[in-house]
C-alpha cells in the first residue's frame, strides 16, 4: 500500500545538484589521472550516483552491490546478507562505495570488513546522507552531500515501503497538521 501523508522538502532539486558538482570536484581532486570503480548500492543509491558519475572526470568504471542488513524492522543488527555481490574482482583497485545514507554505521563497517578481505588497495565512502547522531560505529566517511538529523528521509533514491524514490528532492513525511508552504 502506498504509504499516505505530506511531505516536507528539506533539501530541493538545485541544492542537490549544485552540492553534488561539489562532492564530484572533491573527488576528481582525490583521485586525479587514477583510476577508481565506484561501488552503488542499490537501491538507495542509484540516483545520486547516476548524477555523481557524470561529474567525475577521473577514469572510472561503476559496479553494483544490493546489501540486505538482518534484524527486526525496526533495528538493523548490523549483520549483512550480499543479495547481489560485484561481478569482477576488486584486487589492488581504488573502491569507492557510493552510499545514500549513513545511519548507525554498522552495515557499511561490515560492507567495509566484507570488501576489505578481497584486497583493495584503497577502499571510500561517499555519501549522499549522514546522520552522525544516529552513529553507533565510527565509519570513515571521505566525501558527504548533506549531513541530516535523524528523521526518516524519502527521495532521491530511498525509499519508504519501496515509494518516493522518484522524487527529485529530499523530504520527509509529515502529517497533515505538520506541513509547509514546501509540501509536495
Ligand atoms: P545503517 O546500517 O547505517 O544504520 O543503515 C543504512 C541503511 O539504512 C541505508 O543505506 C538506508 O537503506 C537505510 N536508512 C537509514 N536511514 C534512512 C532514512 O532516513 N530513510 C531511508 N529511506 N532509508 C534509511
Amino acid at each position: 500500500m502506498i504509504p499516505e501523508g505530506n511531505i516536507e522538502i528539506l533539501i530541493d532539486e538545485k541544492t542537490i545538484a549544485s552540492r553534488v558538482d561539489e562532492v564530484a570536484d572533491q573527488i576528481n581532486r582525490h583521485y586525479g589521472t587514477s583510476e577508481v570503480l565506484l561501488v552503488c548500492i542499490l537501491k538507495g543509491a542509484f540516483i545520486f550516483a547516476a548524477d555523481l558519475i557524470r561529474r567525475i572526470t577521473s577514469p572510472c568504471t561503476i559496479d553494483f552491490m544490493i546489501v540486505s542488513s538482518y534484524g527486526d524492522e525496526i533495528e538493523t543488527s548490523g549483520e549483512i546478507r550480499i543479495v547481489k555481490d560485484l561481478q569482477k574482482s576488486i584486487f589492488r583497485k581504488k573502491i569507492l562505495i557510493v552510499e545514500d545514507i549513513v545511519d548507525t554505521g554498522l552495515t557499511l563497517d561490515h560492507l567495509i570488513k566484507y570488501l576489505d578481505s578481497r584486497g583493495p588497495d584503497e577502499i571510500r565512502i561517499c555519501t549522499l546522507l549522514n546522520k552522525k547522531d544516529a552513529r553507533r560505529v565510527e565509519v570513515p566517511v571521505d566525501f558527504c552531500a548533506f549531513e541530516v538529523g535523524n528523521d526518516f528521509v524519502i527521495g532521491y533514491g530511498l525509499d519508504y515501503s519501496q515509494y518516493f524514490r522518484n522524487l527529485p528532492y529530499v523530504g520527509k513525511m509529515v502529517s497533515s497538521g505538520d506541513s509547509s508552504d514546501q509540501t509536495a
